[in-house]
């Protein structure tokens, strides 16, 4: 695989109305390989000033008979399909880029942008179908609603899925007829340039897609402060979540969409193919290196399968290939950067100090970029660290549960909400669970079952909002009420 490997970077400057720029203070940042601690690119830092001229960019491209707002509708959804076969021609050096500046697996990089190919040709038909009601309203009223584009929408991302986080918030958007100014993660700015690329030669107009790669506390917050932009979708940690809401209250009163973090329970019922439920509960954390929001990071186990369960889950987390992600049949390459390395390996120690049994791994690998063995910990329990914060790492917790009742309240005993999965053979305990866990998945007998058409999304400290299906549709349109006196006598 040395071609992919030698993937070239192009694309290193700022997109701002379809052009690549420095950034106003010419200042750059630089952009690592997770493989191996190399800087691979020094790429514009966007700050204030570039996010001003970023929005009026937005704005001029959202205005009142501009060529963007004026365009049919079907006319939209074409350009979101012409994205889409882009994407689908370049999808090998897409997918090499994800990998070099990612770390996840190639074979994992290509499945992410058939993903987004999935999503934006989901969200490519919807352009034309998106209207309101006539509303039988009292009096003398004929009543209609308009569903109407938002307006400039900022949209900042995470790290873990550059190229798919990317596509969920930039299809929905497109389709309602949003401008956007998108900020990708500092740590994976790459393909986010080269989709911005893809969009001009798609023929997305002057300033309805702009990118800027920086960093939060300053591109981020100059986005989510600035009084031209009218929503933000943010994906990313409870933490930011927080100062997001902050932003939009000391600026405009912004929407806001949060999609945050997690502590995803997995249910296994003792009815459950034991075989069946390892596998399960071995991607559902082991998938993306454990970096996923949606993780099934408390894996609980009922005790009559308990024993056996968590010898099958050691063995197969130890026989997890690990390695170089351009290597075929490699399943799981470095964590992102040595920050959550080294809270990986803080929280496998909490697991250790705390009385949780090492099963599997533990350990750091190399000393070359930031790898670490697929763990799994027995014997753990609900107040120990490694059960109630994210870890964002290959680090199984199985614990043990009795009953259905019980589990219920243990699931829910988290400030997070994002998703579950129960797996179970007993139609009461997976409608049971499904209805009591306080999630915005719920997962039977699969995990991760993520499609273009269903909402995602969290309750409780998880965020608000959907991604996905309908629902993130609606994140970006406005609702607007027509009532036209008809008087009925004449
Ligand atoms: P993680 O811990 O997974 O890196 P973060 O929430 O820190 O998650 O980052 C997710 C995204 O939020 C990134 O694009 C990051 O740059 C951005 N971000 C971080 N801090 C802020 C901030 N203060 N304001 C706006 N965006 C931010």
């Amino acid at each position: 695989m040395g071609g992919v490997r030698d993937v070239q970077i192009r694309y290193k400057k700022l997109f701002i109305n379809n052009e690549f720029v420095d950034a106003v203070s010419k200042k750059t940042f630089p952009v690592i390989n997770p493989t191996n601690g190399q800087v691979i690119a020094e790429v514009a830092e966007a700050d204030k000033e570039d996010v001003d001229i970023a929005v009026a960019a937005a704005k001029a491209a959202f205005a009142r008979g501009s060529e963007w707002r004026t365009m049919d509708a079907s006319e939209r959804g074409k350009l979101i399909n012409n994205l889409a076969d882009l994407m689908l021609r370049d999808i090998s050096d897409l997918a090499a880029l994800e990998t070099l500046n990612n770390g996840k697996p190639f074979e994992d990089a290509l499945f992410d942008v058939h993903c987004a190919i999935d999503v934006l040709r989901y969200y490519a038909g919807y352009c034309d179908k998106i209207h309101g009601n006539t509303i039988p309203s009292d009096g003398e009223f004929f009543t209609l609603t308009r569903k109407e584009p938002i307006g400039v929408v900022g949209q900042i991302i995470p790290w873990n899925y550059p190229i798919l986080m990317l596509v969920w918030k930039w299809a929905p958007a497109l389709a309602a007829g949003c401008t956007i100014i998108l900020k990708p993660a500092e740590q994976t700015p790459l393909t986010a340039l080269v989709m911005a690329a893809l969009s001009r030669e798609a023929g997305f107009r002057k300033g309805v897609i702009n990118v800027l790669p920086g960093y939060g506390p300053t591109a981020g917050a100059a986005i989510c402060l600035h009084n031209d932009v009218r929503k933000i979708a943010f994906t990313g940690s409870t933490e930011i979540g927080h100062l997001i809401l902050e932003y939009a209250a000391k600026s405009n009163l912004k929407s806001v969409g949060l999609e945050l973090g997690g502590k995803s329970p997995l249910v296994i019922f003792d009815d459950a193919d034991v075989d069946e439920a390892v596998e399960i509960a071995h991607n559902a954390i082991f998938a993306n290196h454990g970096q996923n929001c949606c993780a099934g990071s408390r894996t609980f186990v009922q005790a009559g399968i308990y024993d056996e369960f968590v010898q099958k889950a050691a063995e197969k987390a130890s026989a997890r290939k690990v390695g170089d992600p351009f290597e075929s049949g490699i399943q799981q390459g470095p964590q992102i950067d040595k920050p959550s390395l080294d809270k990986v390996l803080r929280m496998i120690e909490a697991g250790k100090n705390e009385g949780a049994q090492l099963e599997a791994g533990g350990s750091q690998i190399g000393e070359e970029g930031f790898f670490v063995q697929p763990t799994v910990f027995s014997n753990v329990t609900d107040d120990m660290t490694i059960a109630r914060e994210e870890i964002f790492g290959p680090v199984q917790s199985i614990l043990k549960f009795e009953t259905l009742d019980e589990v219920i309240e243990r699931a829910n005993d988290t400030p997070y909400g994002l998703a579950s999965g129960v797996v179970t053979k007993n139609i009461n305990n997976a409608l049971v669970f499904s209805q009591a866990v306080e999630a915005g998945s719920v997962w039977v007998n699969c995990y991760d079952a993520i499609t273009p058409q269903t909402p995602f999304g969290g309750y409780k400290k998880s965020g608000f909002g959907r991604d996905l299906g309908e629902d993130a549709l609606k994140e970006y349109l406005h609702i607007k009420t027509i009532s036209i006196k008809v008087p009925t006598k004449n």
